[in-house]
């Protein structure tokens, strides 16, 4: 009997619970083979902080690896030695560090590594995969330092890239050692001047991170966010789910969707709640909406509401927003709107130029340290990543049609240069965002592996099972992220 073998290529959240998954639903000679370039498996770029104050903004109840498990992540907290939860007081509607989470998705890995079941079935390799060669069967992944994998099929789970930086005429200001490209490298904060001007690009999630960073290693130097909206993220508000007014089919027009939020919200609001419920109750439905809006209209949200969508969408936790709001009006950071148009290096120091929005004249901000917090970059077309480079000029995959990611089917195949379906490589998680939108948060792609981890199973030859579209709809109401 031949071993079918499917090969994961990343470790961060999607790779490792897709690994998982596959060991449960394959048929039990099957190989699952799970691949990272980095030293820690499990962690992925959002779960690798080691700083206790980068929370998560999920509550800790909605954050199981398993939506048939819900409480699985809070009973795990649960379990840890007080010294290990830094005194957090874990319930369900706690906001834990990060590296909490990382650590519970490690754990369950090591928790299958034990488990004699798995024994000859998940094998862990260290190292980055350079280039997939499908001109036979099996399709072979190359390696860096010479190694090769085969695989029956393989999934690609690479996640996140580092910021792009913003767009200028003379770009030679970003080899200069005042800038740091990568607001996760060790180094974007170290041996900075404690009293020193810093200017942080982007102001949504990773800009919060670096304030709460550099706070917490007592920086007292002012902090400048500039984007072109200078949007905030909002902050969680505990509060009961929220039914719409009128059970009302959602519109997948853009302008009447938007209308009919603005309609709930005022009302909530008006009924004395919040508008946060009714961001809230779009979630299950986020997916089929997207899927069904025109993409002029896809188009159109994007360029003119995703920003907007994005700070009301994801929120910061309570704590962190108290400490964000504290430093906003002590006066210490400071949120500018504009385009960034150029750097000047003078006396060790940076003047950053930007257009503040609706002005036609240029404003000036100095900085001894400019960081890139704009955020994780999709546009795979233009990711310097060796893996994606290759895939993108030899047209094993495309793009999809808005550069969110790279062009996908319902049920995850990649879609080659012509368009043609494939049957042996797969991509799941953050990667899959043009053909579902809402692919970020936890809870979605935790739905996405378990769906995915079926279909590849009955690919490999498991016990029939009909391929459901991994854009099924999640499973609760009340998400929160
Ligand atoms: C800073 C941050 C905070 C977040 N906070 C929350 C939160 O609180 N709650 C929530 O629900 N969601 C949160 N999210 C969203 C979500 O959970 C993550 O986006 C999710 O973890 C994505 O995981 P991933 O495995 O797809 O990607 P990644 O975490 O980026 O992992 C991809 C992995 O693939 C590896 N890799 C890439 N290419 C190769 C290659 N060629 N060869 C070998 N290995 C490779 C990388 O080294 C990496 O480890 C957050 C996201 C970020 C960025």
């Amino acid at each position: 009997m031949t071993t079918p073998s499917i090969a994961v290529i990343g470790a961060g959240f999607s790779g490792t619970l897709l690994a998982l998954h596959l060991l449960r639903r394959c048929p039990p000679h099957t190989r699952v083979t799970l691949i990272e370039r980095n030293r820690r498996f499990g962690r992925g770029m959002a779960y690798s902080t080691g700083n206790p104050n980068h929370l998560l903004n999920v509550p800790a109840g909605r954050m199981s690896a398993f939506h048939d498990r819900p409480h699985d992540f809070l009973d795990w907290l649960q379990r840890q030695p007080e010294e290990e939860l830094g005194g957090l007081q874990p319930n369900a509607s706690s906001f834990a560090p990060r590296h909490l989470f990382g650590a519970y998705i490690r754990s369950l890995l090591n928790e299958e590594i034990r488990a004699p079941e798995s024994r000859d079935r998940l094998v862990l390799v260290r190292g980055d995969v350079q280039a997939i060669d499908r001109s036979g069967h099996p399709i072979i992944l190359h390696l860096d330092r010479g190694e090769a994998v085969e695989a029956d099929l393989a999934v690609l789970a690479v996640g996140n890239f580092p910021p792009r930086p913003p767009p200028i005429a003379d770009p030679s200001f970003y080899d200069s050692a005042l800038y740091r490209p990568d607001p996760w490298a060790a180094e974007a904060l170290a041996d900075l001047d404690p009293a020193s001007r810093v200017l942080l690009i982007g102001t949504g999630l990773t800009t919060v991170d670096m304030v709460v960073s550099l706070l917490d290693q007592g920086h007292t130097g002012p902090i400048h966010a500039v984007s072109r909206r200078g949007l905030l993220p909002r902050r969680h508000q505990a509060g009961p789910p929220a039914a719409l007014a009128e059970p009302i089919p959602f519109p997948t027009g853009l302008m009447a969707l938007t209308r009919t939020l603005r309609r709930e919200a005022e009302r909530a609001i008006e009924q004395g709640g919040t508008w946060q419920p009714v961001v809230d109750a779009l979630r299950p439905f986020t997916q089929d909406v997207w899927q069904a809006m025109s993409l002029t209209d896809r188009a159109r949200f994007l360029r003119h509401m995703r920003p907007w969508w994005d700070v009301h969408r994801h929120r910061m936790a309570g704590p962190v927003a108290d400490r964000i709001d504290a430093a906003r009006q002590s006066g210490q950071l400071q949120l500018h709107t504009g385009r960034i148009q150029g750097y000047a290096l003078h006396d060790g120091m940076a003047d950053v130029r930007y257009r503040p929005r609706g002005s036609d004249r240029m404003a000036c901000l100095q900085a001894a340290r400019v960081i890139n917090c704009s955020g994780p970059d999709a546009d795979y077309a233009r990711i310097g990543d060796t893996l994606i480079r290759g895939l993108l000029l030899d047209g094993t995959v495309r793009p999809d049609a808005l550069r969110l990611g790279l062009d996908v089917t319902g049920t995850c195949a990649l879609l080659n240069a012509s368009g043609a379906i494939s049957r042996r490589l797969f991509a799941v998680g953050p990667v899959t965002k043009g053909t579902f939108w809402e692919m970020t948060a936890v809870p979605d792609i935790r739905r996405q592996c378990e769906l995915l981890a079926q279909h590849l199973a009955a690919l490999v030859g498991a016990p029939a099972v009909i391929a459901q579209p991994v854009s099924a709809r999640p499973e609760a109401f009340t998400y929160m992220i």
